[in-house]
């Protein structure tokens, strides 16, 4: 039987890191078998779905590069077909009518409780006969005795004693089916083989599997992963930062950092830690996802985007990376290259839009010296190199960088001095403090006119520093 796996967001928000994991798992799982991926789109909820989190899912998706074999489904589209399992349900004996009062369910709620039992329906309907004619909802009739045994391919073997379990509600009084009820007639209708989805549905798990049962359907294998927490070990939520995956987008971070981040989230194979996505599809397996609870780190994601960000082919990175300059005003096309801007500066940054701040000195002035560089760099002694440079700068016809490298060697070799003395107060007037490379290449990029425009810019600091000094 071939793999098929099923991803099954309900859209009343954003596509969060925990349902994008979820996502990547259940895409792993079905690439690796060489199955298919399902996107359900769970909206029955009417009042909080949403078709903008829907859009906000399949942005997520197609960010992430998650692409799906078949849907996106519409639950909602698929009313006739839950009401003729319900149909089905009632003809067996399987389901009731069940009129309680909001008021009967209340009081029965608060009686369990101040006896310290565990709030569930009594069963009162059960063996009434309520008219179709007067409000009701529809119950499933969830065996009283034995048990449900989930063998959960990442918890193992899960018992539930069905004395546990009440007579869910399969129809609300609206007419509208619920979740367990829609799920398992959509899992059966798509031939899902592993569900594989997020633990906090794992209570769900064997109430759908004795409504499967009894209509004799399939059941298929489940697997519930682990949640996700914050760094201090309470549950992720929007205080532990981005948890939309959107957010990372604009954050500056690459969709492969992001999804080997979240593989590893819960996962791994040995200590490897950098994943391609082919090498996931190849190594991903069930076994090796922790049956504790994962947490997030943000330090560890920033250091797998580092990591891409230097090893991608740089043209995909200036790409990617020209948008952020946008965000600060800035056309890279009005300046270098910004290929080799990118080539230049992308050891220095862990995120995009850190590499748009640290890379913008080459298209613009910038505003204000990074004061600890320019303390260090800017002094009275800085003066003469940085005058006597300007001149042999000044005189470079082929803005090139042996010429540049030439014209600052010989500097140091007329005033005998070392390369520093020249060096630290130069690269300040000309990257305003900013992480740079070579000399020679950050001049090189940054243009001749531009160059020395900064080396007088920082002369006329350096003075003004001077005059404001007490005598
Ligand atoms: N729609 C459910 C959710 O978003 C998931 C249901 C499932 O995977 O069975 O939590």
């Amino acid at each position: 039987m071939s793999v098929r796996t099923r991803f099954a967001p309900s859209p009343t928000g954003y596509l969060h890191v925990g349902g994008a994991r979820t996502a990547l798992f259940s895409w792993l799982y079905a690439r690796k078998h060489g199955g298919k991926f399902v996107l359900r789109i769970e909206d029955t909820d009417l009042e909080r779905s949403t078709q903008e989190s829907v859009n906000a899912i399949l942005e997520g998706m197609t960010w992430l590069n998650l692409e799906y074999d078949e849907g996106p489904f519409y639950q909602t589209h698929h009313f006739e077909r839950y009401n003729e399992i319900i149909g089905e349900l009632m003809d067996k004996g399987l389901a009731y009518r069940c009129n309680c009062s909001k008021e009967r369910l209340d009081e029965l709620r608060e009686q369990q409780m101040a006896n310290k039992q565990k709030p569930r329906y009594d069963g009162h309907c059960r063996n009434r006969e309520v008219s179709a004619d007067e409000p009701h909802v529809i119950r499933f009739r969830n065996p009283t005795e034995g048990e449900v045994v989930v063998d959960d391919l990442i918890r193992g073997r899960v018992v539930f004693s069905n004395s546990e379990l009440d007579d869910l509600i399969i129809r609300r009084s609206d007419g509208s089916p619920t979740y367990n009820l829609t799920v398992i007639v959509d899992d059966t209708d798509m031939g899902i083989t592993h569900v594989i989805r997020g633990d906090d549905h794992l209570n769900n798990t064997p109430r759908q599997i004795n409504m499967m049962e009894a209509l004799g359907l399939p059941v298929p294998k489940y697997a519930h992963v682990p949640m996700i927490l914050g760094d201090d070990g309470a549950r992720l939520s929007k205080r532990h930062g981005a948890v939309s995956v959107m957010q990372y987008l604009k954050d500056g971070y690459l969709p492969e950092a992001l999804l080997n981040y979240l593989v590893r989230l819960g996962w791994s194979h040995g200590d490897q830690e950098i994943f391609s996505v082919d090498e996931m599809i190849q190594l991903f397996d069930l076994d090796g996802i922790n049956k504790a609870p994962a947490s997030f780190n943000t330090d560890k994601l920033r250091w797998l985007n580092a990591h891409y960000i230097r090893e991608s082919d740089p043209k995909r990175i200036a790409h990617l990376l020209s948008p952020h300059l946008g965000d600060l005003d800035i056309d890279p096309a009005e300046g270098p290259e910004l290929v080799a801007v990118v080539e230049a500066q992308r050891e220095r940054a862990d995120t995009l839009v850190e590499l748009a701040a640290i890379s913008a000195f080459y298209y613009r002035d910038f505003d204000d010296y990074d004061p600890k560089a320019a303390k260090r760099g800017l002094k009275a002694a800085a003066l003469e190199p940085l005058r006597a440079v300007r001149v042999t700068l000044a005189e470079i016809e082929d803005w090139q960088r042996p010429a540049i490298k030439e014209a600052m060697d010989a500097t140091v070799s007329v005033l005998d001095i070392g390369f520093g003395k020249l060096g630290q107060p130069l690269r300040v007037a000309v990257t305003g403090g900013n992480p740079s490379p070579d000399l020679d290449l950050t001049l090189a990029l940054v243009g001749k006119e531009a160059t020395l425009r900064r080396i007088d810019r920082a002369i006329d600091y350096i003075q003004a520093s001077l005059a404001e000094e007490p005598a």
